[in-house]
């Protein structure tokens, strides 16, 4: 007969171990089956000798109020049995022309980068401040739904505009706002390999949230290294009343009528449990423990394309002297030989060694006591991808992978080449080793089962974080997700998503609505909620003109609330388009009022005025409150006009979806200032303005036509 527990946790990553520990302390039966022998997933170490080596940790971001990692820390009593020492500078950053250190206090930081790009200075405040209030936009959405008293999820936009702009765009277009020196951008974008992608792709908000948890919180590393905290957290899960089972590879999720009823492991283990949750790989829980016959199609394919993220080449030494007495004083040095992120990333992906970036990590100054007196312990890490070298020589045989000629050969000389260049920064270093282990990306899988070795579980590109992102409810019921596949990758973000995804799974079995932080699902939910009431859209009434193109070829576009499809290449009389966003549309407003107040310009006939509503950065997820907001808006216009004034023709409400019209008249930051463009009756551009005092440029524009 199989044992039954309330909940069963698949895996003892620190998203699992959190999740478990949270429900044990809610007087849950929990057990936890993990595939290794320790707790930790990448949260671990391992010995040689009198050294004690950390496998993954470089900086925990936030162990402070106010971090990430800070509310499952304290409230997990990790905090009473670890200490974590905060690290100044968090970080050095080696380029060819510069070396930064990145301060711990912030305005420092800021000097030191203004100090070295003088020609930005003015780019560089406005890209902290506006980075420093997104962040304080995505904490105060936390605070205020952990206090209940988040405004409703159709304001968000609103409420939340820059932390909801940042989720939907890159990380280079949002510096880009802000700084053009592309030395500057690679420097300030130093972090990028802790979130896996370059610039372009990397989703801005990926980049933004830990950046405000690490500079504002504090990047710590905690004494005994990231295994002290995993062991901690397995102590307050066993404190109250949780299970562990080492060596236990869960390969079977029995589902019966839509429910997930039991797992199984490897070596014959069946549990019975209530609910299931999974800090193992996705693709493996979903597509193999559970089978994709019992999910929807669509589902199984949002698994499939959730590509994983990089994985790494770390290379371990143990080493015979001690090197802060040869001046080595950096904990975190990452080094690059050049300044064009995008090349280093595509060498890791190529394993092409000699060009990637490397951080070279000394732990003896933030955890003293990992190596011996006298002896330090040094880390080298470069990304590195699952696929190179016909997968690390392997040909896709992972059985005694380890023993392979060809396997041992590659890792080697991607070793070495990695050890030459840092001897040119650590004159002699292979002359004090002592041990030395190699970490590829396989035995980031053999020892974590992730997919592909990833380290950050599916990558972090601009569509698939938050909302688009594995959630942590999934289509079976009883079965939950948490950790880097779903929430986001990092440390303190696998702890967050074990906190959100407990509090998801207490809601589902104690039969009360769950209390979250920041995760997007109660929004999801209240989403899904609001487009099973929405009222099918009105019918389209084609007003197209016949004038042919002229300087340029634009979309037509559909109005917001008379649901008219307009043609702006050619509007057959002179037009005034203004461009604008919801926090600029007051401006706008006063714009169009202005110029209808004017004699020749009071009916439509004689003037078209359109508003061009840029919404590039609303996630498609807030579309549909967006357009409801506007259609309010449209109503609201409407009501306002005399009896026999047609509202279809004088409120032209027109959604720029993806920016594109915007961006044609060569105008951005329209969130900031409204613009203008004035075209004549054939669609040609007599000019554009934005700036102070529009309404006196549009009528100096539209004298022109
Ligand atoms: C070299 C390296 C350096 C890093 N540096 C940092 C850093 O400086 N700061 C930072 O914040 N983050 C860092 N990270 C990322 C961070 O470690 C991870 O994103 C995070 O720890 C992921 O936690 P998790 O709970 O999602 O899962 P994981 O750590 O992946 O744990 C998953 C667990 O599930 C178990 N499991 C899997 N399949 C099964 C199965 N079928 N049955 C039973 N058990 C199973 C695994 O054995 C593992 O224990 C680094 C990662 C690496 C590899």
């Amino acid at each position: 007969m199989s044992e039954k527990f309330d909940v069963v946790v698949i895996g003892a990553g620190l998203g699992g171990l959190s999740a478990a520990g949270y429900l044990a302390k809610a007087g849950k039966k929990v057990l936890v089956l993990e595939h290794h022998a320790v707790p930790g997933g990448y949260a671990h170490e391992f010995r040689r000798g009198k050294y004690r080596f950390e496998v993954a940790l470089h900086a925990l971001d936030g162990a402070a109020p106010g971090g990430w990692a800070y509310p499952a820390l304290k409230e997990l009593n990790v905090l009473e049995q670890v200490s974590f020492k905060r690290m100044d500078p968090f970080y050095t950053a080696h380029f060819p022309k510069h070396e930064i250190n990145a301060h711990a206090d912030i305005v420092q930081y800021e000097a030191e980068l203004v100090k070295n790009f003088p020609h930005e200075r003015k780019g560089i405040h406005a890209l902290i401040a506006d980075m420093l209030e997104t962040f304080w936009q995505v904490r105060r959405f936390g605070a205020e739904g952990e206090a209940g008293i988040r405004p409703p999820v159709k304001q968000m936009p609103v409420e939340y505009p820059k932390m909801l702009a940042a989720m939907s765009i890159s990380w280079d277009e949002y510096m880009s706002q802000f700084i053009q020196d592309a030395e500057l951008k690679t420097v300030f974008s130093t972090l990028w390999g802790y979130y896996g992608l370059s610039p372009e792709k990397l989703n801005a908000a990926a980049f933004i949230f830990p950046w405000g948890s690490y500079h504002l919180s504090g990047a710590y590393f905690p004494q005994g290294g990231s295994m002290a905290i995993s062991r901690a957290l397995e102590a307050t899960l066993k404190k109250f009343g949780g299970e562990i089972r080492y060596r236990q590879t869960v390969n079977r999720i029995e589902v019966r009528d839509g429910r997930a009823v039991a797992v199984e492991t490897e070596k014959g283990l069946r549990i019975e449990a209530d609910v299931i949750i999974s800090n193992a790989n996705a693709p493996d829980t979903l597509l193999k423990f559970i089978g994709r016959e019992h999910l929807p199609a669509e589902y199984v394919q949002k698994v499939e394309a959730g590509k994983p993220s990089i994985s790494n080449l770390v290379i371990y030494l143990g080493l015979d002297c001690d090197l802060r007495a040869e001046g080595w004083q950096h904990h975190e040095m990452f080094w690059s030989d050049g300044y064009d992120i995008k090349a280093d990333y595509e060498a890791s992906i190529k394993g092409d060694f000699s060009k990637t970036g490397m951080g070279i990590t000394y732990y003896d100054l933030t955890d003293p006591g990992c190596a011996p007196e006298g002896g330090s312990i040094l880390n080298i890490l470069s990304l590195a991808d699952w696929n190179s070298d016909n997968q690390w020589g392997t040909g896709g045989n992972l059985e005694n992978y380890s023993d392979n000629p060809q396997y041992n050969e590659i890792k080697n000389a991607a070793a070495d080449m990695l050890i030459d260049r840092v001897e040119k920064v650590i004159p002699n270093l292979r002359k004090h080793i002592k041990y030395m282990e190699v970490g590829t990306p396989i035995t980031n899988w053999r020892y974590s089962r992730n997919t592909g070795g990833a380290i950050y579980g599916s990558e972090q590109s601009v569509d698939n974080m938050y909302f688009n992102r594995l959630q942590a409810k999934t289509p079976v019921q009883n079965l939950f997700l948490t950790g880097a596949w779903t929430f986001a990758g990092g440390m303190s973000a696998a702890m967050m998503s074990g906190r959100e995804t407990s509090r998801i799974v207490l809601g589902y079995l104690d039969g009360h609505p769950a209390v979250l932080m920041t995760s997007p699902q109660v929004m999801l939910d209240e989403q899904a909620e609001l487009s099973s009431n929405q009222a099918p859209a009105k019918s389209v009434t084609p007003q197209k003109t016949d004038v042919p193109l002229t300087n340029y070829q634009l979309p037509v576009i559909k109005t917001i609330g008379s649901n008219l499809e307009i043609d702006l290449n050619a509007i057959g009389k002179p037009a005034v388009l203004l461009f604008h966003t919801q926090e600029t549309a007051e401006g706008a407003a006063v714009v169009n009022s202005s110029l209808r107040a004017q004699d020749e310009y009071k009916n439509c006939d004689s003037l078209f005025i359109a508003n061009i509503v840029d919404l590039h950065s609303v996630p498609k997820l807030f579309r549909g409150f967006a357009e409801k907001a506007m259609k309010e808006s449209y109503e609201k216009a409407a009501a306002s006009l005399p009896p026999n004034v047609d509202p279809a023709s004088m409120v032209l409400i027109l959604p720029d979806w993806d920016g594109s019209v915007t961006k044609t008249f060569g105008l951005k930051d329209t969130n900031k200032t409204a613009a203008i463009a004035v075209l004549d009756p054939v669609g040609n551009l007599v000019g554009v303005y934005q700036g102070e005092s529009v309404e006196v440029n549009a009528l100096a524009l539209l004298k022109k036509v």
